[in-house]
């Protein structure tokens, strides 16, 4: 499926909030300290006399958190404060998004407010807004609730507390993501949502959940203008 500029700009002019996932429109966050290691650190550091924790074969740790909190909820405080420290430190050699400051920058001209809403530990976010100084380009950012991975989308926990801080409806708002899940949470929130899709195959998957359009790179959000 392709959108034409045109048809985009008509998708964005009622939106005045734009709900973005981090992980692949913002950045790269595992670009630098990959994955599948900083799952093998976390199943490291949870490892005790009873042996690994549920689901230590993951290569996604976030997928390991969710794994751990079905399977053994009392170890989800460590698991999750040991991800938000491992979370901070992939987010220091994280590969920023091409096209991804360019599409706040757009926001920001057209007088639209962007809130970062992610799986991610919310300092992680916070950390990658500070360095790469983009807190005016920001207005807020949701990462997971800690000790609470059932916040994680697909559920729309984290849109609604955004919509909630941001005092909008679903209506004026549209959550951009590169993953089905986002696209469900979305709709679970009641808010359209467009596709990032930054690999192969994705635009389909996308397209079949539900996203009013897919984007292949950032750049042509940002392009999509004022309207
Ligand atoms: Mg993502």
């Amino acid at each position: 499926m392709s959108t034409t500029r045109e048809e985009l700009a008509a998708i964005l002019a009622p939106v005045r909030h734009v709900l973005l996932d981090f992980d692949g429109p913002v950045c790269s966050v595992f670009a630098g300290f990959p994955a599948a290691d900083v799952a093998r650190r976390l199943a490291d550091l949870l490892t005790g006399p009873d042996g690994p924790p549920p689901g230590h074969e993951l290569t996604d740790p976030l997928a390991m958190l969710r794994h751990i909190a079905d399977a053994r909820p009392e170890l989800v405080p460590a698991a999750d404060g040991a991800l938000v420290q491992l979370e901070v430190e992939a987010v220091a050699h994280a590969r920023p998004t091409e096209g991804a400051v360019q599409f706040l920058e757009a926001c920001a001209a057209t007088d639209r407010q962007v809130w970062l809403v992610s799986n991610n530990a919310t300092a992680a976010l916070d950390r990658y807004v500070d360095t790469h100084q983009l807190k005016t380009l920001v207005a807020g950012c949701f990462g997971r609730v800690p000790g609470r991975p059932q916040s994680m989308k697909p559920s729309p926990e984290l849109l609604l507390a955004t919509l909630r801080a941001a005092h909008a409806e679903p209506a004026e708002a549209i959550f951009i993501g590169d993953a089905v899940r986002d696209i469900e949470a979305a709709h679970a929130a009641g808010m359209s949502a467009i596709g990032y899709a930054n690999k192969p195959g994705k635009a389909q998957a996308l397209t079949a959940a539900g996203a009013v359009s897919v984007v292949t790179t950032m750049r042509a959000l940002a392009q999509a203008g004022p309207s």
